[in-house]
């Protein structure tokens, strides 16, 4: 099997003498021409078949599916036009009859709130487990989850999730296991040989790269997304061609920059847990970190993942000065961009969660989370050290 990086530049589409272009062409029709014969095709709810209508499928689209299902080992995949839409899909699609999801409490708040709002209105009930405590899955399997959600390595203190032991437990009981992969991207981590059934990205982060488009992505065999894509095809929530072409183009450079991405986190890492200013760095390259044994284990040889989350000694009041003194690391939402990001969890990806709700989920009041990107990680380490001392 070739190495990740050379499948990320040659595992897409390959140009032909007929097809020569070397970089994909961007075809932005909404329709296409139909021959007798393919209106039949149509009438289902899960085409997959020749090009029909925009809504359906398109070439840039059906291109970078295709690509990312060869770099996660999964049947089939499917583009969403974000990772919310992906995750309403999976939560809506993917639960069966019992309705009931097993969602962790350490768990993006897009996520949490999507439950506890639209999808609750729908009849769907979220059972909440912690991922440190296997027991609490099995209270809510026992209680009847048919899906259960777990990020690989969560959002956003990175707890690493021991993804053979949910899938064990989850297919026990005969619920199904969704691993939103965001945070690991497929070269950290491939759910899907860890015994997951479907994987999710949020291709907005890692996948695409350079914090310039929105994009999710639902993976699982080829039966399963077949639903999903009739799913999508009825509810409209496709991802544009334009935006899927770009989506290529970063998945050509997806191995060279999350790793390099990685080493970085783990400079960051080793560097702010030696300073005084720092109460507890989360990063399970750290051997004191609670997930560093499970990480040797189910992630990639040395890489660690990408985010670095820090507890500021100075609690609440420090967060602001602290990410207003960087200078290098901006402050904004997301991850995975070539651009390193800090951004304070409580008032932005967990905002509106209550005080137990983020004691639970390990979110402390000196919070800060560090989306590392591919700047040269002494830079990166000199900024933060700068910010910290600027504190005292
Ligand atoms: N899942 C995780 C872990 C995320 O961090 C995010 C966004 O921050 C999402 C899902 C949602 O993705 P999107 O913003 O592309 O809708």
């Amino acid at each position: 099997m070739l190495d990740l990086a050379t499948r990320c530049v040659h595992g897409g589409r390959r140009a032909t003498p007929g097809d020569p272009d070397l970089a994909p062409p961007l075809r932005r029709a909404t329709t296409f021409l139909q021959h007798p014969g393919t209106h039949a095709a149509t009438d289902g709810g899960d085409f997959d078949g020749p090009l029909v209508y925009g809504r359906y499928a398109s070439p840039n689209v059906v291109e970078v599916e295709a690509h990312v299902a060869g770099l996660e080992g999964a049947g089939a995949c499917v583009a969403f036009g974000s990772g919310m839409a992906a995750l309403h899909a999976a939560l809506t699609c993917l639960v069966g009859h019992g309705r009931r999801v097993a969602v962790p409490r350490q768990v993006y708040g897009g996520t949490s709130a999507l439950l506890a709002r639209e999808l609750a209105e729908c009849g769907i009930v979220a059972l909440t487990y912690d991922i440190e405590a296997p027991g609490t899955l099995e209270r809510a399997l026992a209680a009847g989850a048919t899906l259960v959600l777990a990020e690989g390595l969560s959002n956003p203190i990175v707890r690493v999730a021991d993804l053979p032991d949910l899938a064990q437990r989850a297919h026990a009981h005969g619920a199904r296991l969704l691993v939103d992969s965001t945070f690991a991207s497929p070269i950290v981590q491939r759910p899907l040989e860890h015994g997951a059934d479907f994987v999710m990205h949020s291709a907005t982060k890692a996948l695409g790269g350079h914090s310039d488009l929105l994009a999710g992505l639902l993976l699982g065999s080829a039966e399963d997304m077949d639903r999903v894509r009739g799913f999508r095809k009825r509810t409209g929530a496709v991802l544009d061609p334009a935006a899927a072409w770009l989506l290529t183009r970063g998945l050509a450079t997806l191995a060279l920059r999350v790793r390099a991405q990685c080493a970085g986190a783990c400079r960051v890492a080793a560097a702010l847990a030696a300073h005084p200013g720092v109460a507890r760095v989360h990063h399970p390259s750290l051997p004191s970190d609670p997930g560093h044994a499970r990480a040797q284990r189910l992630l990639a040889s040395g890489l660690y993942g990408s985010v670095v989350s820090i507890e500021l000694a100075a609690g609440d009041a420090a967060t602001r000065p602290f990410v207003a003194a960087l200078h290098l690391l901006q402050d904004a939402p997301s991850l995975g961009g070539v651009e390193s990001l800090a951004s304070i969890p409580r008032v932005m990806s967990h905002a509106g969660w209550s005080e137990q709700e983020l004691r639970a989920a390990g979110i402390g009041p000196g919070a800060v989370r560090l989306a590392i990107g591919i700047e040269d990680p002494g830079d990166l380490v000199a900024d933060l050290l700068g910010a910290l001392d600027a504190l005292v």
